[in-house]
């Protein structure tokens, strides 16, 4: 019988395990991507991700259909769906690659049974991570809590594989299976359809996340180390929601990356050290995940359950959604992410540091409002990114570090470019006051924290 690839976070063809075995194997192919909103404990996506999402399998579809094979939508709960159609099709194996969330790991492993059963092959690779979260241990077997040893030993594992080529040619199953209509998915918006300021920035799909990575890696890699911290410049690769959707691997961007960095020497060199560091914390992130699978609802550090969050200030919650807390950075950082859907690294840490200490308000607010608004709202690097600056992850920045937000305005955006850009009113009367006092929120924060370390 055929062999059913199934497509989840990796919507590409090259460097696609899963795919890549299923040619091997020589039978006919029959793609199929599910829109799962039903599993249990499977989070819905946000807007901006379901935006991504309609416009990386408009891409996907088309670049299959030019080998042949027909990309078949369906919608509902993925158990029910993968199992129908491998009966429909009579199918003798099916092929996907690994995802790393505790809801998705469980699903897997009811379908894997379920398979079996039915006397289906079932197979997963490694097509997401350089290194499987469970591979990378301490000396004690137990899982790493800190960054800096956990990619030191990645960096001693046995270093990642080759990327397999894109296929050249496929051997579609010559059945007919009903799909759905994506346009009738509705995921993108469109009353109102606030995308234009996504369609402006983003062009999801496999082509070009490889353009991207090509210009990075050409025009910015030898200044990375230097810029990747000032917003105003386009320093970064900006790959995080192609690698988030698996339109790229990290298997493509390490050896690429590597290969690029064969040429350079001194600070240039070091651009490529850090880039591939980044790649490590996005490493680390699913590590952290893997071991804690509820890392987006409960603190990672559970002294922080004692921590006294305010009680929820609509008005403040609503002005820093909206950037209008009278702090520049802030303010231009969550408006380029409600228009463009994403946020410079730098000011995403001095927002959430803004939100969680100067607003006391708890992070769970602001992870789920960068979950809805990111084109690159990730599963593992969101809540570890959150629970990182509020203080209660997994090598957390200590509590009491907090950002003075002019001060990160002074030192990161000394032109003023980057909040120029963002809010056209600032300097003018029309631009709000601030609304907090720095000194007072700051102490405020130091004293709720003192809750936590009694709690110790
Ligand atoms: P580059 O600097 O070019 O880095 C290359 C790649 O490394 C990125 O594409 C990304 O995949 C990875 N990476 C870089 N920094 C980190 C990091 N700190 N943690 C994990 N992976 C990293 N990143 C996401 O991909 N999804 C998220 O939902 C997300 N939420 C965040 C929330 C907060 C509060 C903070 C402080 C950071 C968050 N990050 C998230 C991490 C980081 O801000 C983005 O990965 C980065 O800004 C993406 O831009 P880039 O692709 O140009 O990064």
């Amino acid at each position: 019988g055929p062999s059913v690839v199934w497509f989840r976070d990796d919507l590409r063809l090259a460097d696609h395990p899963a795919l890549h075995e299923a040619l091997v194997r020589g039978a006919p192919i029959v793609a199929v991507f599910v829109l799962d909103e039903e599993s249990p404990g499977v989070r819905p996506l946000g807007g901006a991700s379901r935006w991504w999402l309609h416009n990386s399998l408009r891409a996907l579809t088309s670049s299959l259909a030019d080998l042949g094979v027909p990309l078949v939508l369906r919608r509902g709960p993925a158990e029910a769906i993968i199992t129908e159609v491998a009966a429909a099709t009579a199918a003798s194996a099916v092929y996907w690659n690994r995802r790393y969330g505790g809801a998705e790991r469980d699903l897997d492993t009811r379908i894997k049974a379920e398979l079996r059963n039915t006397g289906v092959a079932a197979h997963s690779f490694a097509g997401s991570l350089l290194f499987e979260p469970w591979t990378i241990q301490t000396g004690q077997g137990k899982p790493y809590s800190v960054f800096t040893p956990f990619w030191r030993a990645c960096l001693a594992a046995p270093l990642p594989r080759d990327p397999y080529p894109a296929p050249t040619g496929l051997d579609a199953w010559p059945g007919d299976l009903p799909s759905d209509d994506l346009q009738a998915w509705t995921l993108e918006p469109t009353r109102p359809d606030w995308a234009e300021g996504l369609r402006a920035t983003w062009r999801p799909g496999e082509a070009s996340a490889h353009t991207r990575l090509a210009e990075f890696l050409q025009d910015r890699l030898p200044r990375y180390a230097d810029d990747r911290d000032l917003p105003a410049e386009d320093a970064t690769s900006g790959l995080s929601p192609h690698l988030r959707w698996g339109e790229i691997s990290p298997y493509q961007v390490w050896h690429a990356t590597r290969r690029a960095s064969e040429s350079l020497t001194g600070s240039a060199a070091k651009g490529a050290v850090r880039f591939l560091t980044e790649l490590g914390w996005r490493e680390f992130s699913y590590h952290v995940l893997f071991h804690a699978p509820n890392l987006a609802s409960h603190n990672w550090k559970p002294d922080f359950d004692a921590f006294p969050w305010q009680p929820l200030d609509e008005q403040a919650l609503h002005a820093w959604q909206q950037g209008r807390t009278g702090f520049a950075l802030v303010d231009a950082g969550m408006r380029e992410l409600w228009r463009t859907g994403t946020m410079h690294n730098r000011v995403r840490m001095v927002t959430a540091s803004f939100l969680t200490k100067n607003l006391l308000i708890d992070w769970r607010e602001g992870e789920r409002w960068f979950w809805d608004t990111l084109v690159d709202a990730d599963p593992a690097s969101n809540p570890a990114s959150w629970q990182w600056v509020a203080g209660s992850g997994a090598d957390a920045a200590p509590y009491f570090r907090i950002f003075n937000p002019e001060l990160q305005f002074a030192k990161f955006d000394p032109h003023q470019s980057y909040v120029r850009a963002n809010v056209p009113e600032w300097g003018t009367d029309a631009y709000p006051t601030p609304i907090v006092d720095l000194g007072e929120t700051r102490r405020a924060a130091l004293a709720a924290y003192e809750t936590v370390k009694a709690a110790k």
